[in-house]
């Protein structure tokens, strides 16, 4: 007796420094394209305002965090600016099994972790149009207090060094633009 193919979704990784805009895309992306799912990571960072528990992130303690690690429940994960971040490897299965297509908005170290458990997943770096650019946009968020600022900034110049990595490179200038090459990115 013959099984029937399993169908198989896709894993997309989209990545690029803090405050470059990823988050902004996604919501952008998403609205166009309403089947596309982005997963939810767990986190020990404090929500920002407006920020909601299961929505935007898993809000966890560092325990949580340290037990989920333990227990083999996340694909991939990664400290950055001093808190964990990682995605629960659940949902990814399940929307691949399903055949959906499901995006990571992760950093460097996370989407490298992700090349080596998947690589036929799609690699997006994210850039901005400039250092100073980005500096303006994560001070102007507000969100954040200065020696956070500062080790964003730091993180950043890391993550851009590595932009090359990745099989698509879009640079978040226009919002407009930079939507119409994900797509591209995305659906070629
Ligand atoms: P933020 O604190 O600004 O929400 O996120 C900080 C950084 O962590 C961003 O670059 C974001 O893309 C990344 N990030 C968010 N969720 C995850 C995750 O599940 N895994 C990894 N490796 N990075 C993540």
């Amino acid at each position: 007796m013959s099984t029937p193919a399993a169908a198989t979704g896709q894993l997309i990784v989209v990545a690029g420094p803090s405050g470059v805009g990823k988050g902004t895309l996604l919501a952008h992306l998403r609205d166009r394209h309403p089947d596309l799912r982005v997963s939810i990571s767990a986190t020990t960072r404090q929500p920002r305002p407006g920020e909601v528990d299961g929505q935007h992130y898993y809000f966890v303690s560092r325990a949580k965090f340290e037990e989920m690690i333990a227990q083999g429940e996340l694909l991939e994960w990664a400290e950055f600016a001093q808190n964990y971040y990682g995605t629960p490897k659940r949902p990814i299965k399940e929307a691949i099994a399903a055949g959906e297509r499901i995006v990571l908005e992760i950093e460097l170290i996370g989407a490298r972790q992700i090349r080596e458990s998947f690589p036929e997943a799609k690699q997006i770096f994210v850039l901005p149009p400039s250092v100073a650019a980005l500096e303006a946009r994560i001070r102007s968020r507000g969100q954040d207090n200065e020696p956070a600022i500062a080790r964003r900034l730091a993180q950043s110049k890391v993550e851009l060094a590595a932009a090359d990595e990745f099989d698509y490179q879009i640079v978040n200038d226009s919002l407009e633009t930079a939507l119409k090459d994900l797509e591209i990115a995305l659906f070629s």
